[in-house]
């Protein structure tokens, strides 16, 4: 006898952490845009893990890629070579139009990554005096959850308790390029955002904001690192959600969809003048850059170069936001926002929390999640059908009853 759903729920809410809230459904298997539970029913994903599945759940040519991988070699360390290697760091760099990789497994790795990166960049090139490395970021960022990434965060749940907080991190208001000039000083090594804000709602900075923040550093002579961990690798119809704005930065951060939701690959994407800094030794990771990762991620860059999940996220993602939009005023849509196959809907006060909502979706075979009170995020796979697609927003009209 199998345990249900109900029980499954129970036990683990007993024996793990309640660092989450999770909607009360018990995934046991997915293909595509769609997941079945342990009771056997079905739910379409629209949330696609955050961004890390934007190739959908058991992509066909990422389930071929691991297995091939899985009967030759799985992990080496860094420690000596492997021959997925190489081809892994070239094709990504070259996707990012940039010159060297250094892979690490989640996004806050990477982000970390990218921190140590532009403070060693900035003491051994740019002749910052040691110990006196400032990186400007913005206010409502998501980029992850270790202590020095929440010591710049301003979310107060992410932050409380977890002092004593790590120092050199100037925060200025989101979409605010005067600000960013303003705080940019002599000791500034870099500036860190996020092109569109995730957690924060799925913002949009407005028209102009990632191309005066590139002239910005440009002009003063420190880095732009764009954290497209989930905004980036299809989501907004572009390959990065830089390209909206014809925005070039010094230094990509990706992780989630690099893995093809098959295992965690992220990394830090720059020129040689700038990931040239590190010796052996100065940084690393066990299973940064292992032969299942690169494999997987390999076959990733492979199906990210034909444009095809690109002109998809575009295409779909017009109809969604065409779609969404036309809630707008109204009475239970206060505000939609996002670009491509990636959205972030405001519930107007009266109609329900975004946990309200999200939870009457899953009665109705939706998957999606609230963030901050009152919004719901939907980010379905890339690979979802029109027709599902259609399926889900007329789920949502039933919800809100317009
Ligand atoms: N940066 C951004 C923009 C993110 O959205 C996230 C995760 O949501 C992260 C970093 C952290 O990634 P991870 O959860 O893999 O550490």
């Amino acid at each position: 006898t199998h345990a249900t759903s109900a029980e499954l729920i129970r036990e683990a809410d007993a024996r793990s952490a309640h660092n989450y809230h999770p909607l009360p459904v018990v995934v046991a298997t997915a293909e595509g845009a769609w997941m079945t539970d342990v009771e056997g029913r079905r739910y379409l994903d629209m949330l696609a893990g955050y961004s890390a599945l934007n190739f959908g759940h058991r992509n066909q040519r990422l389930i071929d890629a691991a297995k091939a991988q899985l009967d030759r070699v799985t992990l080496t360390s860094r420690a000596f070579h492997h021959d997925q290697f190489a081809a892994f760091c070239t094709e990504l760099a070259d996707l990012c139009g940039m010159e060297m990789v250094l892979p690490m497994n989640t996004g806050a790795e990477a982000v970390e990554t990218a921190v140590k990166t532009a403070r060693k960049w900035g003491y051994r090139v740019k002749g910052v005096p040691d110990g006196q490395a400032k990186i400007v970021v913005a206010g409502d960022n998501f980029h992850g959850r270790t202590t020095t990434i929440i010591s710049f965060s301003t979310d107060e749940e992410a932050r409380r308790d977890y002092g004593p907080y790590t120092p050199g991190f100037e925060i200025v208001p989101y979409g605010d390029a005067a600000a960013i000039d303003a705080a940019v000083d002599e000791r500034t090594v870099a500036v860190l955002l996020e092109p569109i804000q995730g957690e924060a709602g799925v913002l949009v900075p407005p028209p102009g904001y990632l191309a005066e923040v590139r002239r910005i550093t440009e002009r003063r002579g420190t880095l732009f690192i764009a954290d497209e961990i989930q905004s980036g690798l299809g989501r907004t119809g572009r390959t990065f959600a830089c390209e909206h704005e014809g925005v070039v930065p010094d230094m990509y951060v990706l992780g989630k969809a690099l893995g093809g939701g098959v295992v965690p690959v992220s990394a830090v994407v720059s020129s040689s003048a700038v990931l040239g800094v590190y010796r052996p030794g100065e940084h690393g990771s066990t299973f940064g850059g292992n032969p299942l990762a690169c494999a997987v991620a390999l076959e990733v860059i492979a199906m990210l170069r034909t444009g095809e999940f690109q002109q998809r996220a575009a295409e779909l993602g017009a109809h969604l936001h065409r779609e969404l939009g036309a809630l707008v005023g109204g009475g239970a849509v206060q505000a939609v926002r996002g670009r491509g196959l990636w959205a972030g809907v405001d519930i107007a006060p009266g109609h329900g929390s975004g946990r309200d909502v999200s939870e009457a979706l899953m009665e109705r075979g939706v998957l999606v999640k609230d963030t901050h009170g009152a919004t719901i995020r939907i980010a379905p796979p890339l690979v979802i059908s029109k027709e599902d697609l259609d399926w889900g927003l007329e789920q949502l009209r039933t919800v809100l009853d317009v």
